[in-house]
């Protein structure tokens, strides 16, 4: 009897079972090793037996060895060809783009809430036809008191309520952190002739402790009309419409008597809430308004202060505070939040 058939059959079960545990290329290299390696294959082994065996067997064994040499090459073949074929696929799923994955949103810019809220309100006025004019933050007494009708001892003269910058007395000498924005209408009605409709936005400054209500710097937007023939129903028309184009088309407008020295009625406009639609919440103190606006007819004082004609034009102002409409949008509770530009209270804003 010879060894070889044995042999054979034992060795290449035992092949197949190592052969079914490589998968990769250092595995199946690992295999080749174990099997074909010049020093200590198993294959190879085998080989240097042939010499032990007795001659007439020597026939059998060779046949048997040289059979299971070329089974473990061919096996080792393929193994090799899958091996590097499952590398492949794995380098180019590695290099592929997942169009699944969400985008990565880069970190822009925009721009910031009360910017867009004045440039809401002054889109709503320039689809009625009016301008946006500007000017100078710091301003002389007499462009922002003395010219508007506020009376030598009115006190909001007082150097508790006003940043003054230079001077005593009253006048053009006295310069000061203008208080509104009034002074700019002032101006435009020195500088051209009526129909006059304009808005001015900008920055005013009052001595103002700083709470969540009140800073000393913010930002307020004035209007002015003067024209022959305007009356307090133009006025009214005006704001109502404002309220809806900038509230949304179920906003009302509800006015109420108040003093300013350069107006004559003056009002309070308040608008309807339309965060609970008159039902009454936080907002609203649950009453169902919002007083958003001082406003009334130009002073024919004013008027004539400005270089028209009081007995010819008559015309309306308004003035309203971008911050407050800012916060009254977007339900905040504080004005600080407005100026200290923390990205996570911009996001949200942004994102509201
Ligand atoms: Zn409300």
């Amino acid at each position: 009897m010879t060894e070889a058939p044995f042999v054979l059959d034992e060795q290449l079960a035992r092949f197949e079972l190592d052969a079914a545990r490589a998968r990769t290329s250092a595995e199946v290299q690992k295999l080749r090793v174990d099997w074909l390696g010049k020093g200590h294959g198993v294959v190879t082994a085998f080989l240097g037996l042939l010499r032990e065996v007795p001659k007439d067997e020597k026939g059998a064994y060779g046949a048997g060895v040289n059979k299971l040499k070329a089974r473990v090459e061919a096996r080792l073949k393929e193994l090799e060809g899958a091996a590097a074929a499952e590398a492949a696929r794995a380098a180019e799923s590695a290099r592929a783009v997942d169009v699944t994955l969400p985008p990565r949103v880069p970190a822009v810019g925009r721009l910031h809430p009360l910017t867009v809220v004045r440039r809401r309100i002054e889109a709503s006025f320039r689809s009625l036809g009016y301008e946006v004019a500007d000017g100078p933050e710091v301003e002389s007494d007499w462009y922002n008191f003395e010219s508007l009708n506020f009376p030598p001892d009115h006190p909001a003269r007082d150097a508790v309520d006003t940043f003054f910058v230079k001077g005593g007395g009253t006048g053009r000498d006295r310069l000061l952190l203008r208080t509104h924005t009034s002074p700019v209408q002032m101006r435009t009605m020195l500088s051209r002739k009526p129909p006059i409709r304009i808005l001015c936005p900008g920055r005013v400054f009052r001595k103002d402790d700083i709470d969540p209500r009140h800073l000393p710097v913010f930002n307020q937007i004035e209007g002015l009309a003067v024209d022959e023939g305007i009356t307090f129903a133009d006025l009214r028309g005006t704001l109502a419409a404002f309220a809806r184009t900038f509230f949304g088309d179920r906003a009302k407008v509800r006015f109420g008597p108040t003093f300013f020295p350069f107006v004559e009625p003056g009002v309070d406009v308040a608008v309807s809430c339309v965060l609970c639609e008159q039902k009454g919440c936080r907002v609203c103190s649950g009453s169902g308004w919002i007083e958003i606006m001082g406003a009334g007819m130009v002073h024919p004082k004013v008027l004539e202060n400005g270089g028209i004609d009081p007995e010819r034009y008559t015309g309306f102002a308004f003035g309203m505070g971008v911050d407050r409409i800012a916060l009254l949008l977007h339900g905040l509770p504080d004005l600080r939040l407005l100026l200290e530009n923390d990205l996570r209270f911009l996001d949200r804003v942004w994102s509201s």
